[in-house]
């Protein structure tokens, strides 16, 4: 919902808004942004890196024609899901948000992992989002609250994205026992995503040993490790999470024969090790 608010609250019917092909906003939110606010997504791909590339974005741009909609607004995500955890930096934000700026657009941030990016480069989280319009990140992943997402944006931004949360049901009543847990992850879940992504590696290290195990989008920046089980192997592809899941480790499955490891506060080291003993075990037999 912070995605689809920031969305509506900078384009309009007809408006177009530019993402890439592998952005969560496209993937995964279930068409909103056409659905209830009859916005044009104007899809350009996402590079390896989870960037998008600047003459790519440059060429997405409309200029002024009675046959265009309007360009306005890019959607950056950081960190990019789907390009396995990967981080964008504060001088691709600023350089993309520039040369839209240029153009009279704005520029949304989906930062559901905005932190685990500022942990993987070592920089404070307003370097990352300074140069953007808006920005969503989530309190309920690496930072373990149980629920909750935060959209910030300037004074006029947020008085209009109230109102839309309201049209679109969002709004909260007692609101403030899910805050509680929401500053816990702001003060202190925020201060240990390091921790996740040295155990990622370790992960990630791990499973490259195993035979018939490969890293589709190689050694992990953050805190998610994507693996590709061998066709050659004699699992299936949905026999191999099943059989994980009797086992306790759950995990995603991302593609055919991908899947998703995720790190966060409650795996610890020791885990980490038994995941890859099991799976090392599992895929031996
Ligand atoms: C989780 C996530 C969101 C928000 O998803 P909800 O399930 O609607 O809370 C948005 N963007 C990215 C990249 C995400 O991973």
């Amino acid at each position: 919902m912070g995605n689809l608010i920031a969305i509506l609250a900078h384009c309009g019917r007809g408006d177009e808004c530019i993402m890439g092909d592998k952005a969560h906003t496209f993937l995964f939110e279930a068409g909103g942004v056409s659905a209830l606010g009859g916005v044009f997504p104007h899809i350009i791909p996402n590079l390896a890196d989870g960037t998008l590339d600047f003459d790519d974005i440059r060429m997405a741009i409309r200029v002024e024609n009675v046959h265009h909609p309007h360009s306005r607004l890019l959607v950056l995500e950081n960190t990019q899901n789907r390009c396995g955890g990967a981080v964008l930096t504060a001088d691709y934000t600023q350089q993309a948000s520039d040369l839209v700026h240029q153009a009279g657009l704005k520029v949304h941030l989906d930062g559901a992992r905005i932190f685990n990016a500022a942990a993987a480069l070592a920089v404070d989280v307003k370097t990352l989002v300074d140069p953007v319009d808006s920005v969503t990140f989530c309190l309920s992943k690496g930072l373990c609250a149980p629920v909750g997402s935060v959209l910030c944006g300037s004074g006029a931004f947020i008085a209009e994205a109230l109102r839309l949360r309201k049209q679109l049901g969002g709004g909260m009543r007692q609101a403030g026992v899910l805050a509680a847990a929401g500053m816990i992850a702001l003060e202190k879940m925020t201060k240990r995503l390091g921790e996740d992504h040295r155990r990622a590696m370790l992960l990630a290290e791990g499973l490259q040993q195993i035979d018939g195990i490969t890293l589709p989008m190689g050694l992990p920046a953050t805190n998610m490790v994507f693996i590709k089980v061998d066709a050659g192997l004699p699992i299936s592809d949905s026999a191999f999470s099943y059989m994980l899941a009797e086992k306790s480790i759950l995990i995603g499955n991302t593609g055919y024969r991908q899947y998703r490891l995720v790190l966060h506060n409650q795996i610890q080291e020791n885990d980490v090790m038994q995941v890859i003993e099991v799976i090392k075990k599992l895929l031996s037999e």
